[in-house]
């Protein structure tokens, strides 16, 4: 997930409580908060990046309809590819599976090589690995790319959706 307007944090603390009122997700984990240099577009706001862990009964695709209602529930507005936006909710694995169709591909097409996927990623389970190639993606070049700043230390999903 990732928010670069407003107030970030709040963004993906409602995102992920949405997910876990779904009645068919089941929130595990959330990684801590990064604060990440914008890619693509780089003239924009920093971002507030986090990965979750979810348990779910949804398809994949079904998965993909419930993040698309958050992203709109939470005031997306789909202007600019890769520009500003209130949240953001890709899916980057599911399972070991490998997904190709015309609205959804998993593994997620280009998080391999986005430092700050692959961070907090990395920090939810450190033995990940690509479904196609194999390999670890704790052991990603990519993983070391400047640009990724710790910005708040998240323990557990109870601590992070916990109101201050
Ligand atoms: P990027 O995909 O490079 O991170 P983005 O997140 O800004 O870019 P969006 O505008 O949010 O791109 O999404 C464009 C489309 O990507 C969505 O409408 C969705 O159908 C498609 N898509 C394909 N694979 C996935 C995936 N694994 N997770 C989320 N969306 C996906
Ligand atoms: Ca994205
Ligand atoms: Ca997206």
């Amino acid at each position: 997930m990732g928010s670069n307007i407003g107030n970030r944090l709040e963004h993906l603390i409602q995102a992920v409580r949405l997910l876990h009122e779904h009645a068919a997700i089941n929130v595990k984990n959330v990684s801590s908060v990064y604060e990440t240099e914008p890619v693509g577009l780089t003239e924009q706001a920093k971002f507030l990046n986090i990965a979750v862990e979810l348990e779910t009964s949804l398809e994949a695709t079904e998965l993909l309809s419930a993040c698309q209602f958050i992203e709109n529930k939470l005031g997306r507005m789909r202007k600019i590819r890769w520009g500003p936006r209130t949240v953001d909710l890709d899916i980057l694995l599911y399972n070991n599976d490998q997904i190709q169709l015309e609205h959804l591909i998993i593994p997620h097409l280009r998080m391999a090589e986005r430092a700050f996927v692959l961070v907090p990623l990395v920090e939810i389970n450190p033995e990940l690995k690509n479904p196609v190639s194999g390999e670890l993606y704790r052991q990603q070049p990519a993983l070391k790319e400047e640009g990724i700043v710790l910005w708040k230390k998240v323990a557990c999903v109870e601590e992070f959706l916990q109101p201050n």
